[in-house]
């Protein structure tokens, strides 16, 4: 009897796992408690390690077509000048930059693609509220629409509901917190042509920026210590304002178009991971297995790897009915050594750069910037945020494929 996947929690990694899924045969449901995939200030960074899993499904050339802007390189901008932090045009890769593309956009072309497969569902406006337990194991989930309460049953289900996981409150599982010093407040201002083209890291003793450039505006996140986003509002918006004008000048005509806090949206940075990411017919995926800080902007990247790594060894014993608990551990131990280091090296950067930047004490001539004359530092700095510690590859295979 072929098996069954419930997985709760429609975002990179859920509706990544899905469309894996629904291709490789299994019966898979995805439950989303949102209406729809819109999202402002999510992560919209899609990594050369997402494109190329794109690419081996064959969905390349939909992404392409989607609205995005590609940059190829990041910025440090001290009060000593810009230059430049890592440059992936050097990357071994079909897809040598980042494709800063909506994170709706993305989600809504992965699920239309699963919906290709006749064996995909997608419930919207599902909430999953529980775990069905029997003899030890997960077989299913509760979840609550529009019409009342309900269960699924299945013989796998998959947490991939982030970082506030539901899936993982009943499962009784508990992360452990690593720490972040910081939040982050999210607008955009306008961008005018005649502006610094690539995205930057704008860092001055007080204070710290990063920059995207979306074409028509700069998606920006101001860096506040941990927790003050209350004392941030209390100062008011003229306040912001100036800091903004304070940190990227050529803002400074442009800050007035910020109206208020409700343009504005805060990240209450989380860094943690479970230290056991499954339960006998449960696995946890994605930010629910693991939040990442918002250093480097590797969320979604992650969570997609999570996802792929998953459908490369669950697919075929869950199509063949069963799915043992050592395969699920096996996922686990092939996603543990990219979430430890790359959260290591978010927490360095959140201890050396970060920390005493927000503190004041953070002198710009004493941030380590890595010597660019050295290619080796430039190659593994490349590799480290374009394709990530151990980039997973599509296994999977349509029936018969
Ligand atoms: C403001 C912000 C900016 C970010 N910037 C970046 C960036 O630039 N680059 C980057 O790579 N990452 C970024 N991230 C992180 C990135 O968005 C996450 O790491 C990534 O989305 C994790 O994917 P996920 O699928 O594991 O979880 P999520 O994206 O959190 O998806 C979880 C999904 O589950 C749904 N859900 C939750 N509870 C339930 C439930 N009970 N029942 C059903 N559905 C449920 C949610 O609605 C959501 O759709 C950012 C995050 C935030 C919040």
């Amino acid at each position: 009897m072929s098996g069954t996947c419930v997985i709760a929690g429609g975002g990179p990694a859920g509706a990544v796992l899905g469309l894996l899924l629904a291709r490789s045969g299994v019966e898979v449901t995805l439950l989303e408690k949102h209406k729809d995939f819109l999202r402002d200030f999510r992560g919209d960074t899609l990594h050369p390690s997402t494109l190329q899993v794109m690419d081996e499904l064959g969905l390349a050339d939909r992404v392409e077509a989607l609205p995005h802007r590609k940059t190829s390189a990041l910025w440090l901008w001290t009060d000593e000048g810009a230059v430049q932090l890592v440059s992936l045009k050097g990357l071994r890769s079909k897809y040598p930059y980042i494709a800063f593309v909506p994170q709706w956009d993305f989600l809504n072309l992965v699920t239309e693609a699963a919906k290709e497969y006749p064996n995909f569902r997608l419930l919207m406006e599902a909430e999953v509220t529980g775990l069905i337990r029997e003899d030890g194991a997960a077989r299913g989930v509760r979840y609550r629409d529009a019409s009342g309460e309900h269960e699924l049953r299945a013989t796998l289900t998959v947490g991939a509901d982030g970082r506030g996981s539901q899936v993982r409150r009943a499962a009784g599982l508990v992360p452990v917190e690593r720490g972040a010093p910081m939040d982050v407040v999210w607008f955009r201002l306008p961008r005018d042509p005649g502006d610094f083209e690539d995205t930057f890291l704008r860092i001055s003793a007080g204070g710290l920026m990063v920059a995207i450039n979306r074409e028509t505006y700069w998606q920006l996140a101001y860096v506040i210590p941990k927790g003050a986003f209350e004392e941030l509002k209390a100062r008011g918006v003229e306040d912001l304002r100036a800091s903004v004008a304070r940190l990227i000048p050529f803002l400074a005509g442009r800050t007035g178009e910020l109206e208020g806090f409700g343009d504005v949206g805060v990240l209450r940075v989380a860094l943690n991971r479970l230290r056991r990411w499954y339960r006998p017919g449960l696995l946890m995926i994605g930010d629910a297995a693991h939040a990442m800080s918002p250093v480097f902007g590797v969320g979604i990247n992650l969570a997609v790897q999570d996802a792929v790594a998953a459908a490369n060894v669950i697919a075929e014993p869950l199509r063949a009915g069963h799915v043992p608990v050592e395969l699920l551990r096996k996922v686990q131990r092939r996603r543990t050594p990219p979430t430890v280091i790359t959260q290591y090296a978010q927490q360095l950067v959140q201890n050396r750069l970060i920390r005493p930047a927000l503190a004041g004490s953070g002198a710009p001539s004493r941030i380590p910037v890595p010597p660019s004359g050295l290619p080796i530092v430039g190659d593994l700095a490349r590799r480290f945020i374009g394709l990530g510690i151990l980039p997973e590859h599509v296994r999977t295979r349509p029936p018969g494929g």
